[in-house]
C-alpha cells in the first residue's frame, strides 16, 4: 500500500509484508496492554469528574486554577500513586528530574545512581567530573554522588545493597537513553527497590520513567518507587502537550517538590496554566493509544532490521518497556542515509536533509532527525546518534504506525538498498 504514493522497490515491499507478518502476534500483546491502560485512564477521568471548565486555564499566580489541581489528581490515579504535579511549568523531562533531586536532597546527603551512569543531561545537575561546573550543581550544594555501575547492562544488587546503607536518595533510570542495554522491566526494577531498601529502610527511591510510561499495563510506583518523572512531550504527553513534565508518588515528596518547581514556602498553589490545560488532559487522554503507536513502530522498525542483518536491540519479540530501537549502521554515509530517509517520511520538514553538527557538550559530532509537530518532541518519530564506531543510530516515537512504518521503511531502502 505505502508503495501507491512513495516509491518502494519490489525488494522492500516484500521486506515490508514479511516484517507485517512477523509483527501481527507482537501487536496484539500491544493492542492489549493499550487497551488496559485506555480504560484504566477513562476511569481516572470519570473517577475524578473531569469537567470541561477544568480546561479553561488561568492567569497570573494561578491561585485557585481548578483544572490544574484536578490534573495533577487524574494524573496521580493513573500512575497508581499518592500525589502527582502533571504541569506546563516542567520545562522537560531533565527539568522534573532537576525539580525532584534539588526537591529531595540537602547539603551532606548523599544521591546513588543505582542503574549506572544516569542520562547524560543529568551529568551537570549532579555535578559529575566537571559537568556543570560553576552552573549551581548538587555538588556544589554539598550532594555527594554515589553510582553502582551495571553489570553486563544488569544492576549489580550486591553493590546497590552496600552502597544504598549511605544513600538518601536511589535514582533508578528505567529507559536505556543513550546505551546498549535494554530497557529495565518491573521485575528488575522491583528488586533493585527491594535490595535498596532492605539494607536502608528509609531511602527514597525515585525513578527516572522518561519513555516507559504506558509501555506496561502498571508503572514503577506500583512496585515501590517512591517517586516517579518523566517529561510529557514523550508518551504521557500523547503527542499533543506542548510542554511539560510531572513528578508522581508519595505525597510528602511531591510537596518537596513542588516547593522547588515554584518557590519554597508557596508550593503547589501558584502557576498559572494559560491556554495548556486542555492540550494537557487530552494528550494524557490519548497517552495510552499513541505509546501503543510507537512501541509498534519500533517493533516493525527492529524486525525490518533484522530481516536486514542489522541485529537491532531490543529483538522484535522482546518485551517492551521503552520506545527505543538502536542498530549499528556500521558506516557514517548508511547512518546520514537512515537519518535523512526518517527525515524525508516526517509530516513535518519532511525537504529537510540533516546533517551531523557538533553539539555542545558532545564529544562527536551528532546527527538527528526530527520531523515532529512539537519541537524536540519524540514521542514523534525521530532517529540521532552519534557520528563515531560503530555509527548507531537510535530510533524512536511515531505518532500512527501507518505513517510510521511507511517513514521507517523508506529509511531503511534509503540506506540499505544495493546490499
Ligand atoms: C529524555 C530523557 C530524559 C530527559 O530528557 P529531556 O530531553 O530533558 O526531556 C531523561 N532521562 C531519560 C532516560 C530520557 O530518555
Amino acid at each position: 500500500m505505502i508503495e501507491q504514493f512513495f516509491d518502494v522497490s519490489p525488494r522492500f515491499q516484500e521486506l515490508d509484508a514479511r516484517a507485517m507478518e512477523l509483527c501481527r502476534p507482537e501487536f496484539e500483546k500491544i493492542d492489549a496492554i493499550r487497551d488496559y491502560n485506555q480504560v484504566k485512564m477513562l476511569k481516572a477521568f470519570t473517577d475524578n469528574r473531569v469537567a470541561a471548565t477544568h480546561m479553561m486555564g488561568s492567569t497570573g499566580y494561578g491561585y485557585d486554577d481548578a483544572g490544574r489541581d484536578r490534573l495533577d489528581q487524574v494524573f496521580a490515579q493513573v500512575m497508581g500513586a499518592e500525589d502527582a504535579l502533571c504541569r506546563p511549568h516542567f520545562l522537560s523531562g531533565t527539568h522534573a528530574l532537576t525539580v525532584a533531586l534539588f526537591g529531595l536532597l540537602r547539603a551532606g546527603d548523599t544521591l546513588l545512581a543505582a542503574t549506572g551512569r544516569p542520562y547524560d543531561t543529568l551529568e551537570g545537575v549532579i555535578g559529575i567530573g566537571d559537568a556543570g561546573k560553576g552552573c549551581g550543581t548538587l555538588a556544589e550544594y554539598g550532594v555527594k554522588y554515589d553510582e553502582a555501575p551495571l553489570q553486563d547492562g544488569m544492576p549489580d544488587y550486591e553493590l546497590i545493597a552496600e552502597k544504598a546503607k549511605n544513600a538518601t536518595v536511589c535514582h533508578i533510570q528505567r529507559s536505556r537513553g543513550y546505551s546498549s542495554r535494554a530497557a529495565f522491566d518491573l521485575a528488575t526494577i522491583e528488586k533493585v527497590i527491594r535490595t535498596a531498601k532492605q539494607a536502608n529502610p528509609n531511602v527514597v527511591v525515585m525513578v527516572d520513567n522518561c519513555y516507559g510510561e504506558f509501555t506496561q499495563t502498571a508503572e514503577p510506583t506500583s512496585v515501590g518507587a517512591d517517586l516517579i518523572v518523566g517529561s510529557l512531550i514523550k508518551n504521557p504527553g500523547g503527542g499533543i502537550a506542548p510542554t511539560g513534565g510531572y513528578v508522581a508518588g508519595r505525597a510528602d515528596l511531591v510537596e518537596k517538590c513542588a516547593h522547588r518547581l515554584t518557590a519554597p514556602g508557596t508550593g503547589r498553589e501558584l502557576g498559572c496554566t494559560l491556554d495548556s490545560l486542555r492540550q494537557l488532559y487530552l494528550g494524557l487522554y490519548y497517552a495510552p493509544g499513541v505509546t501503543a503507536e510507537a512501541i509498534k513502530t519500533s517493533i516493525y522498525a527492529s524486525c525490518l532490521l533484522d530481516l536486514l542483518g542489522k541485529n537491532p536491540l531490543p529483538k522484535y519479540t522482546d518485551p517492551r518497556n521503552d520506545i527505543i530501537t538502536s542498530f549499528e549502521t556500521g558506516d557514517p554515509a548508511a547512518m546520514v542515509a537512515f537519518c535523512q530517509g526518517i527525515q524525508a517520511g516526517s509530516p513535518v520538514d519532511s525537504f529537510a536533509a540533516p546533517e551531523p553538527y557538533a553539539m555542545p557538550g558532545y564529544t562527536s559530532e551528532v546527527i538527528m532527525a526530527a520531523g515532529a509537530f512539537t519541537n524536540g518532541s519524540s514521542i514523534e518519530l525521530s532517529c540521532d546518534g552519534p557520528m563515531r564506531p560503530p555509527y548507531t543510530v537510535y530510533l524512536q516515537g511515531g505518532l500512527n504506525f501507518a505513517a510510521s512504518r511507511a517513514g521507517v521503511l523508506l529509511a531503511a531502502q534509503r540506506a540499505f538498498d544495493g546490499q
